[in-house]
């Protein structure tokens, strides 16, 4: 893939790309424009961040109850106001809500606040798309410059005991050069507020990172396939641990990736 993409396109490409809307091909590009252009590289992390943080500190937990209100009220009026003394019937499902009747409703609203609240609780991702968008912030960070291993280390052996102390948890590190994805390292990483070992392996250009965190409650799922802004995002949990693979390595290699892991693990009585 040539990449002939510069700043001008990159950076009004970016806001597609953390909204996830950007065809592979485009989201190719850019990423290839960000791992060698550092000032776009920083500009979209800071809108990834920006996207994630306002999953996490939106209207998630307040909005719904209070906005159901709000609009029954908002229609309520409006319905009073156009159709004379006929209301809205009570109790109507909020999934249900005519559209037509909201952007009315919406038009005849009176504070900006009100479609500022509305915009942020329909665009807050579910916990698993939150999930999904820290983990492609991770990776993306992990892409620049010096920022792929705490130790780098093709050896499991030296990267295994680097975790002991650092996590209250002892990842499966195993090295998987004999079946082409060698390992470059690891490093201590944050997702859902929790350190969690990332372990970067390399497949000729593409990096994988596969994030690792024990979960007790969780029982064990086999992978299931995610593709967001551009990457290509493996879930599964296995043995109490919950793993996450991310990478722009094509699917079916993603899978191999999986399946010689969990067979190596099992070879060597990891957990
Ligand atoms: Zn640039």
């Amino acid at each position: 893939m040539r990449n002939d993409m510069e700043c001008t396109e990159s950076h009004s490409k970016m806001s597609a790309f953390a909204d996830g809307e950007l065809d592979a091909a485009t989201a190719g590009r850019l990423t290839q424009h960000l791992a060698h252009c550092p000032d776009c590289a920083k500009a979209c992390e800071q809108l990834l961040a920006l996207r994630a943080a306002v999953g996490q500190h939106g209207m998630r937990h307040a909005a719904p109850a209070a906005l159901q209100q709000r609009l029954r009220q908002a229609l309520q009026e409006e319905g009073k106001a156009a159709k004379g003394a006929k209301a809205t019937p009570r109790g109507r499902k909020w999934a249900q809500l005519p559209w037509a009747w909201i952007n009315f409703a919406l038009a005849g609203a009176s504070t900006a606040a009100f479609a500022v609240t509305l915009a942020l609780y329909l665009s807050v991702p579910s916990d698993a798309e939150r999930l999904d968008q820290e983990i492609v912030a991770s990776h993306f960070r992990s892409l620049m410059p010096d920022h792929l291993a705490d130790v780098a280390s093709s050896d499991q052996h030296t990267v295994k005991p680097w975790f002991s102390g650092k996590l209250d948890f002892s990842p499966p590190v195993v090295d998987l050069a004999q079946t082409g994805f060698p390992l470059v390292g690891g490093r201590l990483d944050y997702i859902k507020q929790r350190p969690v070992a990332a372990l970067a392996y390399r497949r000729h250009q593409h990096v994988l990172n596969l994030y690792v965190w024990p979960d007790k409650a969780l029982r064990d799922a086999p992978p299931r396939l995610t593709v967001m802004h551009g990457y290509h995002l493996i879930r599964w949990s296995r043995s109490g641990m919950e793993y996450r693979l991310i990478s722009d390595l094509n699917v079916p290699e993603l899978m191999d990736f999986e399946r010689q892991l969990t067979a190596q693990i099992d070879k060597e009585g990891l957990p």
